[in-house]
């Protein structure tokens, strides 16, 4: 309680009019001081401050008025030393602003008086508003998540865990009381956590997630990826924000991947081995294969050439099978021993224009494209590769040649070679218009000494295709055919670009 009169009034003028909020004092129900800042913050001139009553001030409705009344009686009365309250109020100029007031009552020579005081709260509720939302929010995604939030602060005091807690843990938001709970402290990988958390704390700055080990309610472990970033209060740190992920069916199935591809690296690995010693195998027999054949092949000849005129007609038939046959093996193990050649030596890349590769292959095939009258056309301007020239040669050779072995004799066999670039690789198509492939047969034919759809007079050993499959997957290309019977078939390959 303060005694107004006993200062001189300009005294006291000076200093009300200074105070950063709005007074309005009364006294016998006649206006006897009000401040500049009051004026302001109801929205009236002063003029109007002085003629208006404080109702009509305020903006109060019917029913705020008849409250107010009963509030400044009390007050007069001395049955109510103060009141305070906060309210919207509307400025005549329109705008909405929350004032906070205070009425109270006060002596004074002449008896009682009333002073109001005003402030002007509306940025702080504002503010308020804003937090309280914030929070909700923050609580809103705490809850919504399946990975658990937890906030604590510079002491480790937790302060908010959300729900999803329970479902990873098993422990509900309740038990994880003020610290961090023995069930999360005792795991692997805590001590790195600690250290973190210190980190972020002391540099302000987020660290990168780490792993920790838990063990559950249920006993079992359990296993967290762990994101924390420090919240500001002003300048400093106050705390931790955490976000805990469950990765523990992730690890397992990383654990059981880990394991599965161990398994399939080992089988692998025996596989490769296995297939090495096939070749190997295959490469011996065929290589021990050759020279008998070779020998036992110039023997027939020279036995036919010799000796014919002493045979009669079943014996020379005779040794004409034997000599065919003998031919027949002998371009059968030159073949195999072709094929298991391929990937046993490393060939020598290097660049070079595919059509230079083409050109010897034509050549190679030159008298079987005669005889057979095939027409090639090659239609488009090739670029170069990075090859083996001498197995991009053979695989041009045995393309052409089937080409020209399986034409339909109903016309003319034509074989056009084309050429495309995508995404560092050339796509070289061979498209003939012979007699087709049953697309049962599609892969087949890749195999070695697979012949699908041959007739008995068609020359080969059913490696050629093998070969090329080989050649080409060897260097990471792919290899197939479309084709349509009785319209032609189309080999595609790829081949990589030439490097720089
Ligand atoms: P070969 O020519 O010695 O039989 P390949 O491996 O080169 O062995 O071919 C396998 C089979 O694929 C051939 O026997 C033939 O039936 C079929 N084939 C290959 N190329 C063609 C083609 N251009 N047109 C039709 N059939 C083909």
């Amino acid at each position: 309680m303060f005694e107004l009169p006993k200062l001189p009034f300009n005294k006291l003028e000076a200093i009300l009019n200074s105070l950063p909020g709005g007074v309005y004092v009364l006294q016998n129900d006649q206006v006897l001081f009000f401040n500049k800042t009051f004026c302001e913050l109801v929205g009236f001139p002063e003029e109007e401050v002085r003629n208006n009553n404080l109702d009509d001030l305020l903006n109060l409705t019917p029913h705020g008025r008849e409250n107010a009344r009963e509030i400044y009686k009390k007050v007069q009365a001395g049955e109510l030393e103060e009141h305070v309250w906060d309210n919207p109020l509307i400025r005549p100029d329109g705008e909405t602003v929350i004032l906070w007031g205070r009425v109270s009552r006060f002596e004074c020579v002449d008896g009682f008086g009333v002073m109001i005081t005003l402030q002007d709260i509306t940025r702080r509720r504002s503010a308020e508003k804003e937090a309280e939302e914030q929070a909700r929010m923050f609580r809103l995604i705490g809850e919504s998540s399946s990975d658990f939030i937890y906030v604590h602060d510079r002491k480790s005091r937790i302060t908010y865990v959300s729900p999803a807690v329970e479902k990873i843990s098993g422990y509900p938001p309740e038990e994880w009381g003020q610290t961090v709970p023995k069930w999360v402290v005792e795991g692997p990988g805590m001590e790195h956590a600690r250290e973190a958390t210190r980190l972020a704390i002391q540099t302000g700055k987020k660290q990168p997630a780490y792993t920790v080990q838990i063990k559950r309610k249920n006993g079992t472990p359990g296993w967290l990826e762990v994101n924390e970033a420090p919240y500001l209060s002003g300048e400093e740190v106050a705390g931790i924000v955490g976000v805990g992920r469950d990765i523990t069916d992730r690890l397992q199935t990383e654990e059981e991947l880990k394991a599965l591809n161990k398994k399939l690296e080992i089988r692998n690995r025996s596989l490769t081995q296995a297939n090495q010693e096939m070749e190997a195998f295959i490469y011996t027999v065929s290589h021990d294969l050759k020279a008998p054949l070779v020998t036992l092949h110039g023997m027939t000849d020279r036995l036919i050439s010799k000796s014919s005129d002493k045979l009669d007609d079943r014996e020379k038939h005779y040794l004409e099978r034997i000599s065919v046959n003998v031919t027949r093996l002998e371009d059968l193990v030159l073949d195999l021993l072709k094929l298991s050649r391929i990937g046993r030596i490393e060939d020598s890349k290097e660049n070079f224009e595919i059509t230079d590769s083409l050109r010897e292959s034509l050549d190679e095939a030159d008298e079987l494209i005669r005889t057979s009258g095939l027409k090639i056309e090659v239609d488009s301007v090739m670029g170069m590769t990075h090859f083996s020239s001498k197995r991009l040669r053979q695989v041009f050779t045995n393309l052409i040649t089937n080409a020209a072995k399986y034409s339909d004799p109903q016309r003319q066999p034509v074989l056009k070679i084309s050429a495309i670039e995508k995404d560092g690789w050339w796509h070289i198509e061979m498209r003939d218009n012979g007699r087709g492939i049953d697309p049962k047969f599609h892969e087949k034919i890749f195999q070695a000494f697979q012949r699908p759809g041959s007739l008995k007079s068609d020359e080969g050993t059913g490696i050629g295709l093998a070969v090329v499959k080989r050649i080409i997957e060897f260097n990471e290309g792919r290899v197939w055919v479309t084709s349509e019977q009785g319209i032609g078939s189309v080999f595609h390959f790829t081949i990589p670009k030439a490097v720089n």
